[in-house]
């Protein structure tokens, strides 16, 4: 029995390749004493003879798989020797009931089917040489008379004994080579869903499309070696956005418009698989630029609900051989499990995208404004560093609310978020505080220097191309001289822009300055 008898993971168990063995054994004997009754006239020895051995051979096979039990399964060594008891029982019995004429030496070629199909191809082909020995063996004892009865024609019977041999090593090589065929195939089977079980796995902790996207290829290209690969992700109705790819050609290409015809149209607006020869440059010009030459194309889409990416796939068999339709069917698994997850990791982003964002402006929403203030404020302290806000409100925008409308408002809200936007420095976060009030975070920005942006962004509202013009007044706090957490900064900031609203509107003051203005307010009262 081979090492593959031992694999935990075998489809077929060891338990049950032994108990096929064990009714195979009954068989022989069975069919050793049925061979015996029924021709009693070819018996070389009495039928008790017959009988007893048929027995004996039984009890020393089950004797043997008992050991094997006390062993703890260790011991594999046990079923060869019973392989070859097997051998030399088969033999003495086929000479017994009448030698290479007898109908028993066809149970030869039964053990040997059935051992080469329930062991191993390595099993089967010991197995042969052991019975082509035994074969020669009982004919050369017969020729010296050795054994009793000899032959009567050496020269028949030696052909007779080379036909079978030959006749017995072709049923070997035969079964063998085709149960390694199907063996090949059902091993192939297993690599791939195991591929599909560890995809599974890695795309657990693949949280954004990116990330699902290189999941998908590297699995593409350690299952099947696929070469060039593009992933393209679908959003809505725009063009579709190369999301990640696999020894493409650097070609800049920066639209990736349809065209009528296309194979990635064709593959999205049907929702199906197609297999191209070639890419056409005249209907596809882009994806030929960027995979040239490209040859046996498969081009998947990724569909969850929607199609949410299209897989474009060289499968990498040059010279005219067809894609296997095994290869597509599998790829087309892979995509399917990608495009959950895409679909889960777009629909996350989203959400998070959605937590951190005003929906009206889409600019940053106060809980990210808060969280981004506490962020900085942390870092200034730790290194020592200045920062300030800016707290902006419209002017008037209650009026421009009544006389217009809350719909126009919302717009002129809306595009006042997009001028403000436009004039903020990369790294300063601007959010809508609330209402038609804007905040922005100045991480390494002094005093003076915050009244600048917060002079512009002024500017930027004034300037800002509403259906209603509007203005609007900052106030500027700067950590650590107006406040030293973010509730001091912004009370501080929030004064300053009062004090600004106090002084006409349409003007920016520092906290700086609206406490210079406060102070002697505060005497006179006193
Ligand atoms: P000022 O700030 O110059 O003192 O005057 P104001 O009229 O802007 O003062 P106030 O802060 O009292 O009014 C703010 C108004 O903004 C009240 C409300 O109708 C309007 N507003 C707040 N949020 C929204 C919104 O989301 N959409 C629209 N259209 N209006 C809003
Ligand atoms: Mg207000
Ligand atoms: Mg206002």
């Amino acid at each position: 029995m081979s090492a593959a008898g031992q694999r935990g993971n075998d489809v077929v168990s060891l338990d049950e390749r032994l108990l096929y063995l064990r009714v195979l054994r009954a068989v022989l004997a069975g069919a050793t004493v049925l061979d015996a009754a029924l021709l009693p006239g070819g018996l070389r020895q009495p039928f008790a003879v017959v009988g007893s051995f048929a027995l004996a051979y039984l009890v020393i096979c089950l004797l043997a798989e008992a050991a094997w039990r006390l062993m703890r399964r260790r011991g594999l060594w046990l079923f060869g020797s019973l392989l070859m008891l097997d051998g030399i029982y088969l033999a003495w019995a086929a000479y017994i009931t009448g030698g290479s004429a007898g109908p028993l030496r066809y149970l030869i070629l039964v053990h040997l089917g059935a051992v080469t199909l329930l062991a191993s191809y390595r099993t089967g082909v010991k197995l042969a040489l052991w019975h082509s020995l035994l074969q020669l063996c009982v004919f050369y004892a017969e020729r010296a008379g050795t054994l009793s009865g000899g032959p009567r024609d050496i020269t028949t019977e030696w052909y007779r004994i080379i036909a079978f041999i030959v006749a017995l090593w072709t049923l070997t090589l035969t079964i063998a080579t085709l149960a390694a065929v199907n063996e090949r195939e059902l091993r192939r089977r297993r690599y791939e869903l195991e591929r599909l079980a560890q995809m599974g796995r890695s795309l657990e902790d693949a949280n954004d499309p990116l990330g699902v996207g290189d999941v998908l290829l590297d699995t593409l290209s350690d299952t099947f070696g696929f070469q060039r690969m593009a992933l393209f992700e679908v959003v809505e109705d725009v063009s579709p956005r190369l999301l990640t790819c696999r020894n493409l050609i650097d070609a800049v290409v920066a639209d990736f418009t349809i065209g009528e015809g296309s194979v990635l149209g064709t593959a999205h607006a049907d929702r199906r698989t197609l297999l191209v020869q070639d890419i056409d440059p005249a209907v596809d010009p882009w994806l030929a630029a960027i995979m040239p030459d490209a040859h046996n194309v498969a081009i998947v889409p990724l569909v969850a609900d929607a199609v949410v990416g299209v897989l474009v796939a060289e499968t990498g068999q040059r010279g005219g051989g067809r894609i296997e339709r095994r290869i597509v069917a599998t790829t087309e698994r892979f995509a399917g499990h990608a495009a959950l997850a895409m679909r889960n990791a777009n629909l996350l982003e989203r959400m998070q995208q959605m937590a951190v964002t005003d929906g009206l402006t889409e600019l940053a929403n106060r809980r990210s404004f808060d969280r981004s203030l506490e962020r900085e404020l942390t870092r200034a302290a730790r290194t020592d560093g200045r920062l300030s806000v800016v707290l902006l409100d419209i002017d008037h925008f209650k009026v421009l609310n009544d006389t217009y409308g809350h719909v126009v408002g919302d717009t002129v809200l809306r595009q006042v978020a997009q001028a403000l936007k436009d004039c903020g420095r990369e790294y300063d976060t601007i959010a809508r505080y609330g209402g038609e009030e804007f905040a922005a975070v100045l991480p390494g920005c002094s005093s003076a220097l915050a009244l600048q942006v917060a002079e512009r962004l002024r500017r930027a509202v004034e300037e800002a191309a509403a259906d209603v013009p509007v203005t609007a007044s900052a106030g500027v706090a700067t950590y650590p001289y107006d406040g030293i957490d973010a509730n001091g900064l912004l009370h501080a900031a929030d004064q300053a822009l009062y004090a600004g609203k106090r002084d006409g509107r349409n003007t920016v003051r520092s906290a700086e300055q609206a406490r210079a203005v406060m102070a002697p307010i505060a005497n006179i009262t006193l």
